[in-house]
């Protein structure tokens, strides 16, 4: 039995949880929120220690980036810690993203950090306009974004960022020249201590608001996938990287440029759960635990819906063949990230039209990527 505890207490978590029953892997977790060690399916809370979860854990990970640096301190002075704690800092500070993308050598957007109006004025002049404004620190959903299109906007935008920056301590605004993609995709996949890398297939990623609504494994683009490949490799060495990593990229005329990493398992990965021989949690547990890798081939085309906001779907959804609902337990709230819809087919064509069906069963004004 390997007891491994996670920093964060949401639906990451809970779906290790349950993937890693099989393997007899018991994963509890930390809510770093209200501080409790909490049991990841029915939020229980464990009266545990942090101290205490950390001296029972056999291996520690995390569900998400933006820890507060005494945990992740605390945790990695175990030894217990993986990824390394330098891959969760990359992924929630934008500035050590950046340059960890350039000194991995991997296509990124230009960009320019902003601390003064005076930095806003360079960023404008080194890049131009339009550009795409994120908060180094705590920025999810697209949120603490802002989009600086035209002269007259940089005012009101100024004023906006620089209350962001006095509100927290080491924020800063990272500037980004604004890329006209074709489609955004998204590459997860598995790295252990032995260096052994396992990629899945590509996804192509459908946001509506800055949320994500729809993944669709993309079948058939080798040379996209060799692309996507490569720059994962370059990025998760650079890290030394243990676990499941995500690169999300803009695509440009069939070139990937990164927009961000994720250092754990990644929402456009959830439909693994169904088309892939192992799944996204499972492999971050076998990579986190020292086991070896499970199988990431893709075993036949898939799709992954976010329910935002909703706490129920009607039951014609589960009539329909190979749709999987998976619910979060969470207490429903506006376009919060309640479940998720996996859906698989025989080939990419039944697939469309399986969405189709979808489309028909679920209303517009919460589901805008399925095709109504
Ligand atoms: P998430 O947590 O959902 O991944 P996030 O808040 O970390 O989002 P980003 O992924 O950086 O933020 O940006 C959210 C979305 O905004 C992107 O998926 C993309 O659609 C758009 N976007 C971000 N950067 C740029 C850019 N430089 N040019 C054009 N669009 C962009
Ligand atoms: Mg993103």
């Amino acid at each position: 039995m390997n007891q491994v505890l996670v920093l964060g207490a949401g639906q990451l978590a809970r779906m290790m949880a349950l993937a890693g029953a099989p393997l007899n892997i018991n994963v509890i977790a930390y809510d770093v929120t209200t501080t409790n060690v909490v049991h990841p399916l029915t939020q229980q809370c464990q009266s545990l220690s942090l101290i205490e979860a950390i001296a029972a854990a056999d291996v520690i990970t995390a569900e998400f980036e933006h820890i507060p640096d005494a945990i992740l301190n605390l945790c990695a002075a175990s030894g217990k810690f993986k990824p390394h704690p330098d891959a969760i800092k990359a992924g929630g500070d934008r500035r050590i993203e950046k340059n960890l993308l350039n000194n991995a050598q991997v296509a990124n957007a230009p960009y320019h950090i902003i601390n003064s109006r005076a930095d806003l004025d360079a960023a404008i002049t080194a890049i131009g306009l339009p550009l795409v404004l994120k908060s180094a620190l705590g920025g999810y959903d697209g949120k603490g974004q802002w989009r600086l299109k035209t002269r007259d906007q940089i005012e009101s935008v100024w004023n906006e960022m620089a209350q962001c920056i006095a509100a927290s301590d080491n924020q800063a605004i990272v500037a980004e020249k604004f890329i006209g993609f074709d489609r955004e995709v998204s590459l997860i996949g598995a790295r252990n201590a032995k260096g052994e890398i396992k990629t899945y297939t590509l996804s192509e990623n459908v946001h509506t608001d800055g949320v994500l609504s729809l993944s669709t494994a993309i079948v058939g683009d080798s040379a996209l996938q060799q692309q996507a490949q490569q720059m994962f490799t370059a990025v998760a060495k650079q890290l030394n990287y243990i676990g499941v990593l995500a690169l999300e990229f803009f695509e440009v005329n069939g070139q990937l440029l990164v927009n961000e990493i994720a250092p754990r398992v990644h929402n456009s990965g959830h439909w693994t759960q169904q088309g892939a021989e192992t799944c996204q949690f499972e492999n971050h547990l076998r990579a986190v635990c020292d086991l070896p890798l499970g199988g990431t081939d893709l075993i036949r085309p898939s799709a992954m819906i976010n329910i935002l906001g909703q706490d129920s779907v009607p039951e014609a959804v589960l009539a329909l063949e190979n749709c999987h609902v998976h619910w979060y337990g969470k207490e429903k709230r506006d376009g919060r990230k309640m479940g998720h819809i996996n859906v698989c087919a025989a080939t990419p064509e039944l697939l469309q039209y399986q969405l189709m069906l979808l489309g028909q069963i679920l209303p517009p004004q919460y589901f805008p990527a399925l095709p109504h």
